[in-house]
C-alpha cells in the first residue's frame, strides 16, 4: 500500500509544532513542540507511538536545531517511519491576497510568502527558516504551504474593506484578511457531515477559541465574513489580546500618556484580553476557576468575552440570512460548557436553547449537539488543522 504519511511543521517566531499524520486516516504518529528558540532552556518534548520524549536542544537553539533533533534523533530512532514520509506540510500564517489555496512550494511561492511577511513581521519569515531547514534536512520530499488566510478570500469586499482612504488599500494591502481559515474550513465541511447537508448549501457560524479567537461567517460552504483583520489582534476578546478596540485608545496612551509604540503593542497583544480583564491569567480553565470561587474580576473577564462572542455572532446573521448552526471548536470552544452556555443565552432571541446534558457531554474530543431538539442547532466540532494540512499536501503532490 502507498505510504501516506506526512509531517507537519508549524514554525512560529519563538517554537515550532510538528506531526507525523496519515493524510488519509487522521492517525497521528508522532506530535511535539519544540520551544523557547534562543533561549537557554531551548527544548523540545515529543509523543511517539504513545510514548513521551523530551530533551535540551541547548543554548540558543532554534528552527534548524530542532528540525536536526526530529530528524536525526526522533526520527532515526524509528525509520520505518521516517521512510514513509511523502510530503511536508507548512502551516503559514499570511498568504495576503495570492495565495486563495495550499501550494507546493517552488521559489516562486517562497518569495510570495516573503512579499506577504510585511503582514505578519513576526510569523511569516519564521515560517520561511522553517522551509528552508526542511528542505536542507529532506531533500527531494515535497513541500506544501497551507495558508491561514486562504479560506477566508471569498470574503466579499463589503466585508473586508476599511472605512479608510484607498489608497492604503491599493498600495499596501491594508484590509481584513482574517486567519484560523483551515480550523474554519475543517469544522464547517465536518458541520455539513453532521447536518446531511451538501457543503455548497451549508451555512454556519464558526467559533474558533483557543489562546487566540475568531468567528466566521460560512455560506455555501465559503467564508463572507471573520473577526480578525489585517493582523489578529481585531475581534473577539482573546487569551492576551484585547480583540476590537477604539484605535484611539492607542493615541491616548501614547501622546497623552507618554507610552511608547513598543509598550503599547505589548499591551494590546500580550498583557489584554482574558488576562488584562482578569488581572490574573490568559487561561479560560483560570478564568472559570476564580469566578467560581468569586473572584469579580474572572467573572468580567468571563461576561466580556461571551458578550463579545455573541455579539459577533448575531451580526453574522446578516450575511448569512438562513443560520444552520453555530459550531464551537478549539480549546475553549471544545470544553468550556459555561461560555457556550453564556454565550447561547445572549442569542435566547434566535430561540437556542442549551440542552445541559448534552452540553456536558461534548467536551474532551467529543463532537455533539449542544442544543435541545427542536430547537436552533449549536454543536462542538473538534478541529484538526493538521489534517487539513497533511490532506492538502497529500492532494498537491
Ligand atoms: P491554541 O490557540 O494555543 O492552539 P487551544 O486551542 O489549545 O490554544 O486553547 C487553549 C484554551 O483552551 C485555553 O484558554 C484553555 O484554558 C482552554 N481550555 C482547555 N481545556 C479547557 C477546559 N477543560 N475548560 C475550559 N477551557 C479549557
Amino acid at each position: 500500500m502507498m505510504s501516506k504519511l506526512v509531517l507537519v511543521l508549524n514554525c512560529g517566531s519563538s517554537s515550532l509544532k510538528f506531526a507525523v499524520i496519515d493524510a488519509t486516516s487522521g492517525d497521528e504518529y508522532l506530535s511535539g513542540l519544540a520551544e523557547c528558540f534562543n533561549l537557554e532552556d531551548a527544548r523540545i518534548k515529543w509523543k511517539l507511538d504513545g510514548n513521551k520524549g523530551e530533551a535540551a536542544l541547548g543554548a540558543g537553539a532554534a528552527h534548524t536545531e530542532a528540525l536536526d533533533y526530529i530528524v536525526n534523533t526522533i526520527l532515526a530512532s524509528k525509520p520505518e517511519l521516517a521512510e514513509q514520509l511523502v510530503a511536508i506540510g507548512h502551516r503559514i500564517v499570511h498568504g495576503g491576497e495570492k495565495y486563495t489555496k495550499s501550494m507546493l512550494v517552488t521559489d516562486e511561492v517562497v518569495k510570495g510568502i516573503e512579499e506577504c511577511s510585511s503582514l505578519a513581521p513576526l510569523h511569516n519569515p519564521a515560517h520561511l527558516i522553517g522551509i528552508r531547514a526542511a528542505q536542507a534536512a529532506f531533500g527531494s520530499l515535497p513541500q506544501v504551504v497551507v495558508f491561514d488566510t486562504a479560506f477566508h478570500q471569498t470574503m466579499p469586499k463589503t466585508a473586508y474593506a476599511y472605512a479608510i482612504p484607498q489608497k492604503l488599500y491599493r498600495d499596501h494591502g491594508i484590509r481584513r484578511y482574517g486567519m484560523h481559515g483551515t480550523s474554519h474550513l475543517f469544522v464547517s465541511q465536518e458541520a455539513a457531515k453532521a447536518l446531511g447537508k451538501e457543503v455548497s448549501d451549508t451555512n454556519v457560524i464558526t467559533c474558533h477559541l483557543g489562546n487566540g479567537g475568531s468567528v466566521a461567517a460560512v455560506r455555501n460552504g465559503e467564508c463572507v465574513d471573520t473577526s480578525m483583520g489585517l493582523t489578529p489582534l481585531e475581534g473577539l476578546v482573546m487569551g492576551t489580546r484585547s480583540g476590537d478596540l477604539d484605535p484611539a485608545v492607542i493615541f491616548y496612551l501614547v501622546d497623552s500618556l507618554g507610552y511608547s509604540l513598543e509598550d503599547v503593542h505589548n499591551i494590546l497583544h500580550k498583557e489584554s484580553g482574558l488576562l488584562g480583564l482578569s488581572e490574573k491569567t490568559n487561561d479560560c480553565r483560570g478564568i472559570e476557576e476564580g469566578h467560581a470561587a468569586g473572584d469579580e474580576a474572572c467573572t468580567l473577564a468571563l461576561e466580556v468575552f461571551c458578550y463579545r462572542l455573541a455579539k459577533y455572532v448575531a451580526s453574522y446573521t446578516v450575511p448569512l440570512k438562513r443560520v444552520d448552526a453555530i459550531i464551537f471548536t478549539g480549546g475553549i470552544g471544545e470544553n468550556s460548557m459555561l461560555i457556550r452556555e453564556k454565550v447561547l443565552e445572549h442569542l435566547a432571541i434566535f430561540g437556542y436553547e442549551v440542552d445541559a446534558d448534552k452540553n456536558a457531554a461534548a467536551r474532551f474530543g467529543n463532537e455533539g449537539v449542544i442544543t435541545k431538539d427542536g430547537t436552533p442547532v449549536a454543536m462542538v466540532i473538534p478541529t484538526n488543522e493538521e489534517f487539513v494540512i497533511a490532506s492538502d499536501a497529500l492532494a498537491l503532490i
